[in-house]
């Protein structure tokens, strides 16, 4: 290793203490991991592999995950402070991923077609037109910390699947579960220099990645800003990017909604994971006609949820992931409170180590405030009373943002009507964070570019070559 190489600590958010310790690869790190992936794209050790055969080894993927969820949870629930059962939910569904797109491997074909061509029979050309699809190329793959090891599944298992040869970054804060899919990528028979793996922060490793002229595509989860970065910097060789950026979810709870589902759906909506969710639905608009309840309803469910580190018995929630993230929470909801928002329950940063703050229901709230309009990645939920379906609706698409929504009605007809309305990539009608392998997922307006999940998840990857074969 090169010594003079910046090491990165690595810390457990519930305490604060280093556990562990990486380098800051830099340029020098992604040049050496995009020449070995461009060397194993050329070969076509993988992308030329039958599909039957690649299905196999990204089988075996999900196979190994599982031999290894209890270590792999444990670290996941360690480095980023989610709960056990949580790092386990989202382990499960980044394993079912690679099953999913293993079983895309063999069925990645074009369309073909006989044409005849020109203005009558005897002046016109016979052809037989196909189209191709092939994998994109060398893929960088950029993700954040608030779902390390889910993220790096989500965007590693259609990648593979496509064909492509990757070049991997993990977030500085948490990058131990992703070095251990390195070594399951390997054990299971992911040929050498197909995934390459650089720890690193964004403002080196992630630059240089977006900005290299020897990757074809980025595939980034992230902050919104940062999104904005890696598109201008991808246009040096214009190379394709993808975009799973932030968001600012409303939930619309209806005078119809049946309470004893909408208000623990709403409060698991916001508060799981910290409220360090993309989806997190952190503006909720509740009739007037069931406000109070609603208020009311939440805040219990705020002040029931345990708080811990993920080796402490019966925690529900975890810490925020940073000193920095436990300080912009704060800011924003000091910033509610000194200009008349009314802090109904939390508001404040547990005393004791680590990062922990309190979830927390704010009203009396103006569309103004900061903590209304930015994403606070933070326990944190707004809740407005309001009288007019369509006016709720005008209000809940009035953010940059348009990646998901929760709607709670007993009316089918309302929950449709409202659903068209909803400026977000994906509505939840009376459920709140339903994913799968197969539906697609993506955000509208700066919440992002493209989908990932389903057939459009695998597409992302790959290039479609139109052919004329003249008869
Ligand atoms: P972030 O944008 O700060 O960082 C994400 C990744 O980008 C990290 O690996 C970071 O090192 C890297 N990065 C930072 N600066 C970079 C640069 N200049 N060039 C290239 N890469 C750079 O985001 P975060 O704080 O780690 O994560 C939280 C954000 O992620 C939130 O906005 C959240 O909504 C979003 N997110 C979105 C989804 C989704 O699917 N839409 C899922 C999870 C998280």
């Amino acid at each position: 290793m090169d010594d003079n190489r910046t090491m990165i600590s690595v810390l457990d958010p519930a305490t604060g203490e280093e556990i562990g310790q990486v380098p800051d690869g830099g340029g020098a790190s992604v040049d050496e991991a995009v020449r070995r992936a461009r060397a194993s794209f050329t070969s076509g050790v993988w992308r030329h592999m039958p599909g039957a055969q690649r299905a196999k080894v990204l089988w075996r993927v999900a196979d190994l995950i599982d031999q290894r969820i209890d270590e792999l949870c444990a670290m996941e629930a360690r480095n980023n402070g989610m709960s056990r059962g949580l790092a386990r939910a989202f382990t499960d569904i980044g394993t079912e991923m690679f099953r999913y797109y293993a079983g895309w491997c063999s069925k990645i074909h074009g369309q073909s077609t006989d044409l005849r061509v020109g203005p009558d029979a005897a002046s016109s050309y016979e052809y037989h037109a196909y189209t191709s699809l092939e994998a994109i190329g060398v893929v960088g793959l950029i993700v954040p910390w608030n779902g390390p090891l889910l993220c790096a599944m989500v965007k590693l298992a259609p990648a593979l699947a496509a064909g492509c040869s990757c070049v991997f970054k993990p977030a500085e804060e948490t990058p131990l579960t992703a070095l251990m899919l390195a070594d399951i990528l390997r054990d299971a028979g992911v040929p050498d220099g197909v995934v390459n793996f650089v720890t690193g922060y964004g403002e080196t490793v992630g630059a240089a990645m977006s900005g290299h002229d020897g990757i074809d595509k980025i595939a980034f989860t992230g902050s919104t800003e940062v999104g904005k970065i890696i598109a201008r910097a991808a246009t040096g060789n214009l190379k394709r990017v993808t975009l799973e950026l932030g968001g600012k979810s409303p939930v619309l709870i209806c005078g119809d909604a049946d309470l004893a589902q909408a208000i623990p759906g709403a409060a698991a909506g916001i508060f799981t994971n910290s409220g360090q969710a993309c989806t997190a639905g952190s503006r909720i608009f509740a009739h007037r006609a069931v406000y109070d309840r609603v208020v009311e309803g939440i805040a219990a469910a705020a002040d029931a949820l345990r708080l811990g580190g993920s080796d402490e018995a019966d925690v529900d929630l975890g810490p925020l992931i940073s000193a920095r993230q436990l300080a912009r929470v704060n800011e924003l909801v000091e910033d509610g409170r000194n200009q008349g928002a009314t802090i109904v329950t939390g508001g404040a940063a547990l005393d004791r180590a680590g990062f922990f703050y309190r979830p927390t229901v704010i009203t009396d709230v103006r569309t103004d405030m900061r903590l209304y309009r930015e994403e606070i990645f933070g326990p944190v939920v707004t809740i407005m009373p309001f009288d007019d379906e369509d006016e709720a609706i005008a209000e809940a698409n009035n953010t940059q943002y348009g990646l998901a929504a929760q709607v709670w009605t007993r009316d089918v007809s309302r929950a449709h009507r409202i659903t068209r309305k909803l400026d977000a990539g994906t509505v939840w009608v009376n459920c709140a964070v339903a994913f799968d392998p197969s539906i697609p997922f993506g955000g509208f307006k700066q919440s992002g570019w493209g989908q990932e999940y389903g057939w459009k998840g695998i597409e992302i990857y790959l290039r479609s070559k139109s052919v004329f074969v003249q008869l």
